[in-house]
Order: C-alpha cells, then structure tokens, then sequence
C-alpha cells in the first residue's frame, strides 16, 4: 500500500500488509456461535454463567462477573472498591486511555506514577511517593503481558489499606511466581477485544476471591438491579419483584459473546505457546540489531505476550522515531505505538496535567515501537518484520 515509499524507491519487504494484531477464529468458533443463535437464551444465560466459571477455574480465583468489555470490567471494579470523588487512585500513564478513564468516571483523580525503565512497568517506588491520604486504590498494568511485582504491590496496599485492581488485559495466562494472574490482586480485569490472547467480540470479566466485592460487580453490570432475597430491602412481595439498590448500568455480555469465548478459551493455551515461540525467536534474531533494545523480562514473570515491544536507540540514527516507523510501515509490516502517555491526551491536558510528570514513559514513549505478535503469525511473517527492521535500521544508522 505504501510501495512508493519504501526504501530506495525499491520493493518493499511484504507484498501484504501483516497486521500487529488480529484473532484467531475457527469453524469450532463459529459452530458454537450459531448454536447459541439457535437456542432459546441470546443473553445472561447459561453461556455467561458457564464462561465465567470457566474463566475463574483457568486464573484460580472463586469468582468472576463477565461484562460487555474490559472498560467495563475497570469501571465496575472501581466502583466495587467504593472509589468516589474526592479519591485518589494510582496508575501508569504507559497503558489504555481505559486504565485512567475509569477513575474519572467514578469522579476520582488518577495520579499517574512512572514507570521501571526496564520493565515499562508502573514504578512500585513511584507508586509509595504518590500515596496521599486521599489514595483509595491502585491499578496496575500488566503491560504487553509481562506481570507486575504483585507482592510488593499488594504489601503497599496492606501498609496504606488500598485496594488493588489489577488491569491484566494484556496477561491472561501470565504466570506470576508460577500462579496464573487474576487471583492475587484484590480484583482483576481481563479483556476480550479482537487484539487480545482470546476474543468474544468486545467482552471483558473481573476476577476476585471475595464475595462481597463479587455481589457488588454483579450488581453494577445490570443497573444496580436485583432479586437476590438476601440483598432485597423488601421480601414480602411477589416474585414478580425486584430492587434497585444502587446507581448501575447496562454492562452485560451476550451469551453469543460468551459462546465464543468459551471456545476461545480452550485454545488460549496454544495461543500462548505460539506467542511464546514467537517473542524467543523475535528477541534471537532482533538482540543481534545494533540499536534494537529487545524486552526485558524479571524473573517472577512468565508473560503470555500481548504485544512485542522495541526500543529504538535513537542517538545511533540519523531519523527520529518517525521516519524509522513509517519506513517500516512502508515495508508492509503493522508496526503501532502503545502507548502515548495517558495525560498527553488533550482531554487530560484540559483536566491540568502538564508534560514532564512521569519522564521514564515520556522517554520511552520517543523510542518504542510495537512489532506485529498474534498467533496466526508464520515464521515466514516474523523473518520480514526481522529483516524489514534490519533494512529500515541499515539505511537510517549514522
Ligand atoms: C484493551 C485494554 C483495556 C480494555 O479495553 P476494552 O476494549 O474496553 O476491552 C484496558 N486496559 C488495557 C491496558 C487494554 O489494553
């Protein structure tokens, strides 16, 4: 598409444009999917209920509220934790726009905390500095898949009684220590857009192991509505009756979503492996570039690999990270850049964060680039990304 752009007026690398990300459905996929068009429940019927005990067995938490995204999944757990105006909640600005819009929509302030330079990462003793007596709460990204030093994190929030949220919508099946995430924060949000490990369409859960936040998520994903006699003000009506007990809204999945997502799910373990076949040969191949920085990963994390993501040394190029990106781009290879800063976002200007707050992201915010990762990817797909790296980097060194 952008022939007449790549290098030397030549060929590009690719004849077609490889994606940085994109699902993986099969006829099993869509087999399911009819069969659910076919049957009497289209929504909150046994296909939700069966895709959340299906998501709580594969993360080990005891429950898990599935909701119509991940955005939804944050929102509602927030509002779980009792987040409120006034509250300060602690995130990373290197992450979905989602991660801190869901504080204000709860009327809290997200304070962004830096991030480790080497892990991109939220910076844990960044997260302590921030801490005021108005913090309710944390949430941490476990971003491009690699998981955060959760003990740390959750001995923080025993020290200042905070609550964790833990946004793992790039970690499904990350392993922290050799347990799976998604039951160690207080609660933890996963989503299923089409870029992600497994995808219902749009969809997205919270996982938690306590009963009383699980009621409350359950409450808020449908208008804050229910018939649960336990939580009933009134009991001597009929049962026709029901309560609105709280402010909540229409966040329910689909069982046609759900539907999918339970096939998906039965696949994530070979879509991980696949990634993770990927991302070792990614880094063999990439750590032999002068001026490629691969990721790093800490020992406590076994990543299930959202996204691959590299640093551009830019003092050894003659271009900024712009040319190198839309001269790949013009190699055919799906490159993107997660993430621009949340606050540089003119909405967060507009609210008064200013440049400059967290300088480890904005540098790194210079220098990334998202490489192509899904795994549909053939070996053959990787060798182009490799050597259109190697191309575009050739023509660019000083
Ligand atoms: C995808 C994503 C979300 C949730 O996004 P939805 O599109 O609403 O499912 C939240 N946080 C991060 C870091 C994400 O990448």
């Amino acid at each position: 598409m952008n022939k007449d752009l790549a290098i030397n007026g030549g060929k590009p690398i690719r004849n077609i444009f490889l994606p940085y990300g994109i699902q993986s459905i099969d006829d099993k996929d869509i087999e399911i999917v009819v069969d659910t068009l076919k049957s009497d429940y289209l929504t909150t019927g046994p296909k939700v209920r069966e895709f959340e005990k299906r998501i709580a067995e594969y993360v080990g938490a005891k429950y898990a509220v599935a909701v119509s995204n991940g955005t939804a999944a944050l929102h509602a757990a927030c509002y779980a934790a009792g987040i409120k105006e006034g509250d300060e909640v602690i995130t990373t600005p290197i992450t979905f726009a989602a991660s801190a819009n869901c504080i204000l929509y709860q009327g809290a302030t997200p304070v962004f905390a830096d991030i480790d330079p080497k892990t991109y990462n939220i910076d844990i003793k960044d997260i302590e500095r921030k801490i005021t007596d108005k913090t309710k709460a944390i949430i941490p990204v476990d971003y491009t898949g690699q998981v955060v030093d959760m003990d740390k994190i959750m001995d923080l929030a025993d020290k200042y009684n905070l609550t964790v949220i833990e946004d793992a919508a790039h970690a499904i099946g990350t392993e922290y220590k050799g347990n799976k995430v998604g039951s160690i924060a207080h609660m933890t949000e996963f989503s299923f857009h089409p870029v992600k490990h497994i995808t219902t369409g749009e969809g997205g859960v919270i996982t938690t192991n306590d009963e009383n936040l699980y009621k409350k998520l359950s409450l808020f994903r449908t208008h804050g509505i229910t018939r649960d006699n336990e939580l009933l003000l009134n009991t001597d009506e009929g049962s026709w009756y029901y309560e609105q007990l709280d402010l909540g809204y229409n966040y329910r999945i689909t069982d046609i979503q759900c539907a999918l997502g339970i096939s998906q799910l039965q696949k994530l373990d070979g879509f991980i492996t696949r990634r993770r076949k990927l991302v070792k040969k990614y880094n063999e191949c990439l750590s032999k570039i002068d001026g490629v920085i691969i990721p790093y990963e800490e020992e406590y994390s076994n990543s299930s690999w959202h996204l691959y993501v590299i640093q551009i040394e830019l003092e050894k190029f003659k271009g900024e990270r712009k040319e190198i990106f839309e001269a790949l781009k013009a190699e055919n290879i799906g490159v993107n850049v997660h993430y621009i800063p949340v606050y540089y976002q003119p909405y967060y200007k507009r609210l008064g964060y200013k440049k400059g707050l967290c300088p480890n992201a904005e540098k790194l915010y210079e220098r990334m680039i998202t490489l192509p990762l899904f795994p549909k990817m053939s070996d053959e797909d990787l060798q182009d990304v490799v050597d259109a790296v190697d191309k575009v980097l050739t023509y660019y060194r000083k």
